[in-house]
């Protein structure tokens, strides 16, 4: 691995923040400095949302696009800040102030719709309060607002989290338990990972603590890009002793001495935050050589800034841009756990997965497994925001059916209810005694829920707008398919989709899903097929053309 093009990727954001943008100029100069051809270059900056290819406004003003600010109001605010701006989106206000672009979810679906302007987030927006905002950029007044930690009026339950006693985890494994003692408990707690994979963490804790290698690395997976999740920011903001209490662990259990926390760019305002709470911890000896006495176990952690790419949630993804390289998934085998980063054993975990970790090894396996159900252990983190009174972060034990999940956010009376985020699945109302767990829904933690009278194939134009975005273009059937998705949905919006071309982007759907590398793929035509199947009457509502 070419020690250069590690710092690629932060190279670029370093040349970003002090010109605005990566000129050719610079993608040439760093071409020949750090000897990586130019075309690479040129490719890394062209894969990512938040790389400036070219001079923009002072002001970047990227309101989040994902259905639960939609149907919060955005495009109403969208509105107001065309008629403010007097640009459309995607330009730049002739003054060189003001850029307005549309942006995937940032990950505040609970207080939508939210902007960011630059790196700040302003959340709850309404027109007016848009107007002030665009009047304080002009003047220069513009306040800051940090949304760490704020969950404002909202509700959020963390209870497990809450009532842990810092670092007690990390002091039991230190004084009390060998490496393979913590991945044993790990492993007898059931506890799968909660990014929405699922893969028993213990297994993997184990796998790379066997892998062969005396350079080992802990990656937590900050990129949480799944439009309608925000648990793992509400972690990092609240919590972030903890996850960085579950990475030490898993260092302590695999052999690793380095740690990544690969933070996603649109939480950027939440980087200082963490920078803190790493210095405190070195300073307490919970970070760094002989960690809390411990003669030999040396482990660190460091920041890792993406730069705009959904896709990059999944882990040989993360590792690609890690590595400097566009973020495009790997073929697996070989897993991360034996050839990860810089083909070293890895473990990539969650936020919330470690965060989980740190809570199961002070309290021990029995009192996590008397917690869900005989296949789901333990409690889980839901992210639920969109037609409901009262959205935000629950703490609940796996088993609960979506009804009790209405019942408990204020939803009831749903039309359908997206488990899982935009990957997940489409639920009807009635389907709503189905059960969250791995036996059935197991999901990675979003919950938006579809009111009565929500327009289902705006629902599905959004998700596909977001995928054909979003695919790294590497499968044909991802980077083609999900173009021609969208495109029928525009046509039955229109009333000019013939039944059998329906019939045939049902078959092209299925085989988008077979013929795709990495998750986004695999998931990404389940919305074209579940309007299909369970809203079909709506759908073909409008005239359609016959066969
Ligand atoms: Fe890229 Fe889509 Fe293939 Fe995943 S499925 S590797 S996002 S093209």
């Amino acid at each position: 691995m070419d020690a250069e093009r590690l710092e690629l990727i932060p190279l670029l954001l370093a040349i970003q923040d002090e010109f605005g943008y990566v000129s050719e100029f610079a993608m040439q100069f760093i071409a020949n400095e750090l000897r990586i051809p130019a075309s690479e270059i040129y490719g890394v900056v062209t894969f990512f949302h938040f790389i400036n290819k070219k001079p923009k406004g002072k002001f970047i003003i990227r309101l989040s696009r994902d259905m639960s600010s939609i149907m919060k109001g955005a495009k109403s605010v969208a509105r107001q800040l065309r008629n403010d701006l007097g640009i459309r989106f995607g330009e730049t206000t002739p003054d060189g102030m003001f850029t307005l672009e549309w942006t995937s979810c940032i990950g505040m679906n609970y207080q939508a719709p939210a902007m960011m302007v630059n790196n700040e987030v302003f959340s709850n927006l309404t027109p007016p309060m848009v107007h002030r905002i665009i009047e304080d950029c002009r003047q220069e007044l513009y306040a800051h607002r940090p949304t760490v930690g704020n969950v404002g009026e909202t509700h959020a339950s963390m209870m497990s989290y809450s009532s842990h006693e810092l670092n007690s985890g990390l002091i039991r494994a230190i004084r009390e338990m060998t490496p393979a003692e913590v991945i044993g408990e790990l492993t007898v707690s059931g506890l799968k990972g909660r990014g929405g994979a699922g893969f028993p963490t213990g297994v993997k804790w184990n796998l790379a603590a066997k892998a062969e290698g005396d350079v080992k690395y802990i990656i937590c997976n900050a990129d949480e890009g799944e439009p309608g999740t925000f648990k793992d920011r509400i972690i990092l903001g609240k919590y972030a002793d903890l996850v960085f209490e579950g990475m030490t662990l898993a260092g302590y259990a695999v052999g690793a001495t380095e740690g990544i926390v690969y933070l996603r760019y649109e939480y950027t305002h939440v980087r200082p935050h963490l920078e803190a709470a790493l210095a405190a911890r070195r300073q307490a000896n919970l970070l760094g050589r002989n960690i809390l006495g411990k003669e030999g176990f040396s482990f660190d952690i460091r920041i890792h800034m993406g730069a705009g790419a959904y896709v990059c949630g999944e882990e040989t993804a993360l590792i690609e841009s890690l590595e400097g390289r566009r973020g495009q998934p790997r073929n697996r085998p070989p897993y991360p756990v034996e050839k990860g980063l810089h083909g070293r054993p890895t473990v990539v975990n969650n936020v919330e997965t470690l965060a989980t970790a740190s809570c199961i090894v002070a309290r021990g396996a029995k009192w996590f497994t008397s917690i869900g159900t005989e296949r789901s252990k333990g409690f889980k983190l839901f992210s639920v925001s969109g037609d409901c009174a009262r959205p935000g972060v629950y703490e609940l034990p796996w088993g609960m059916t979506v009804q009790q999940l209405l019942e408990l956010v204020d939803g009831a009376g749903a039309k359908a209810v997206q488990v899982g985020g935009y990957t997940g699945e489409l639920v009807p109302a009635g389907e709503f005694g189905r059960v969250m767990g791995y036996e059935d829904l197991g999901i990675g933690g979003s919950i938006i829920v579809y009111g009565q009278g929500r327009d289902m194939l705006e629902v599905a134009e959004n998700y596909l707008e977001f995928f054909v975005e979003e695919s790294c273009g590497q499968c044909t059937g991802c980077r083609i398919g999900n173009a021609k998705l969208l495109d029928g949905v525009h046509r039955l919006q229109k009333g000019t989709c013939s039944n059998r071309y329906l019939n045939d982007l049902i078959g092209l759907s299925h085989s988008i899903k077979t013929t795709s590398k990495c998750g986004l793929g695999q998931a990404s035509p389940d919305i074209f097929i579940a309007i299909n199947e369970h809203f079909k009457e709506e759908i073909m509502a409008r005239p359609v053309l016959a066969a």
